[in-house]
């Protein structure tokens, strides 16, 4: 048996990691696009901001050695032959396998126009983020446009900030991380950005990045042109699927899988950021393009290789943000039929909750409690009784509501 993983991110990696802990003797060939050791995306900005390497390079440099790995780096897919059980890789090399596993993540997506325009930057990968950090360190950065006010966006535009550069963040709604954060406690995070030097225009439209070959100004539907030393498209992430064309694997805005995650194709397995997976709590599909996520997948994909029979629970919707300064926790919907809130400054707590069961919930300055409200919402237990005091803050509170339910 030989297995072929593309992919050495979170997701592929702990594939790999996982096959090892039950078989050292498989033969498993890992792919990746990059040539570093398997890293971290979340870590980048500590890394670029302290020079730590230990959090980036989260298995140790040494983990391919270590797990017995053939690693094919700096090196694309071209195509994957599902029927002759065989990959190629750009170089022409020819790989066969038995078992495959997609993990190939995703990369930028950037629906603007001049999209194709040299010098945009991302931050998708560490290799794209060196290649701005590089720019940032020889003195080029003075100031800098970032599109998108996501979680990236805002990560790229607080690590900008830290090293010095005048950055301005672009986001055609009302507020930041808007698919993350209701809008008052956006409103905290970007009190917290602008203090920390980042200048927001939310509400505005981009209509494309301009220049000749290169990029060289952001036009806005308001027929401003506004310029910078360096442009960050933080748009949102797609999964990189390219590779699939007539290999017959169903696939929508990602891999679809069963509960398994396993393909429709036969003794072809996915994981990560490139699988479009069953939401644990609402039963709906979607990419859900976070790194517990990635791991969780990882894990399941490799307890099947090894013929542990594994069902995955299914996604969630799950973030923390650290670099703001002030913790903030977002699990779950950011709407309810009801809404319980709690606040003191920039302590704000709320909960959301649909026929007396939590559907989501955003803690802000204090996260206490929050393993507590995330398992409440899990387990989809009725709290109906004990609404009142739900936000309240410190762990005591969610801890009193937990034991006064019936198991
Ligand atoms: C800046 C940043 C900050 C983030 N912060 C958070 C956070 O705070 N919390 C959180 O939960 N998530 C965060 N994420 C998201 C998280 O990093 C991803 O969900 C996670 O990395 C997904 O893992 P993956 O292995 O599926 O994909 P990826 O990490 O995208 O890895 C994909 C791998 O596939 C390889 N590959 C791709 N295409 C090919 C190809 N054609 N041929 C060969 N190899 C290929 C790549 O080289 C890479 O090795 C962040 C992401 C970024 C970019």
């Amino acid at each position: 048996m030989s297995i072929v993983i593309i992919g050495a991110g979170p997701a592929g990696i702990t594939v790999a990691e996982t096959i090892r802990r039950f078989d050292r003797e498989v033969p498993i060939t890992i792919i990746t696009a990059e040539s570093f050791p398997p890293y971290s995306p979340p870590a980048m900005a500590d890394h670029f901001l302290t020079g730590r390497d230990e959090p980036l390079f989260w298995k140790g440099r040494d983990v391919a050695d270590r797990l017995e790995l053939d690693v094919r780096d700096d090196v694309t897919i071209r195509a994957a032959r599902p029927a002759a059980h065989e990959v190629e890789l750009v170089d022409g090399t020819i790989l066969g396998y038995d078992r495959l596993v997609i993990a190939s993540g995703s990369r930028l997506y950037a629906p603007v126009e001049g999209n194709e325009l040299t010098g945009i930057h991302d931050f998708k990968s560490l290799r794209s983020a060196r290649a701005l950090l590089d720019r940032v360190r020889r003195g080029e950065v003075r100031t800098a446009l970032v599109v998108g006010a996501g979680f990236i966006g805002t990560e790229i535009a607080l690590l900008l900030a830290d090293l010095g550069v005048r950055v301005t963040v672009l986001e055609r709604l009302g507020w930041v991380m808007p698919r993350m954060l209701d809008s008052e406690t956006a409103g905290i995070a970007a009190r917290l950005m602008r203090e920390r030097g980042v200048e927001l225009r939310l509400g505005v439209e981009v209509s494309a990045f301009v220049g000749i070959a290169a990029v060289e100004g952001v036009l806005m539907a308001t027929g401003e042109t506004v310029t910078a030393d360096a442009y960050i498209a933080a748009t949102g992430v797609k999964p990189h699927l390219e590779f699939l064309a007539a290999t017959g694997i169903d696939a929508g805005w990602g891999i679809r899988v069963d509960d398994h995650l396993r393909t429709s194709v036969r003794d072809v397995w996915a994981a990560g950021d490139v699988v479009e997976a069953v939401d644990r709590l609402t039963g709906e599909r979607y990419v859900h393009a976070i790194f517990p996520n990635a791991v969780a997948q990882g894990e399941v994909v490799g307890r099947n290789l090894v013929g542990l029979d594994t069902t995955y629970l299914g996604a969630e919707s799950m973030n923390s943000l650290k670099h703001l300064g002030l913790p903030i926790m977002a699990v779950g919907a950011v709407t309810g039929d009801e809404e319980f809130r709690w606040r003191s400054g920039d302590v704000l707590r709320k909960v959301f909750v649909t026929d007396g069961r939590i559907v989501g919930f955003r803690l802000t300055g204090d996260i206490g409690g929050g393993g507590i409200l995330r398992s409440l919402l899990l387990t989809g237990r009725d709290v109906g009784g004990h609404l009142r005091h739900i936000a309240d803050p410190g762990q005591g509170m969610a801890e009193i509501v937990f034991e006064a339910l019936p198991a």
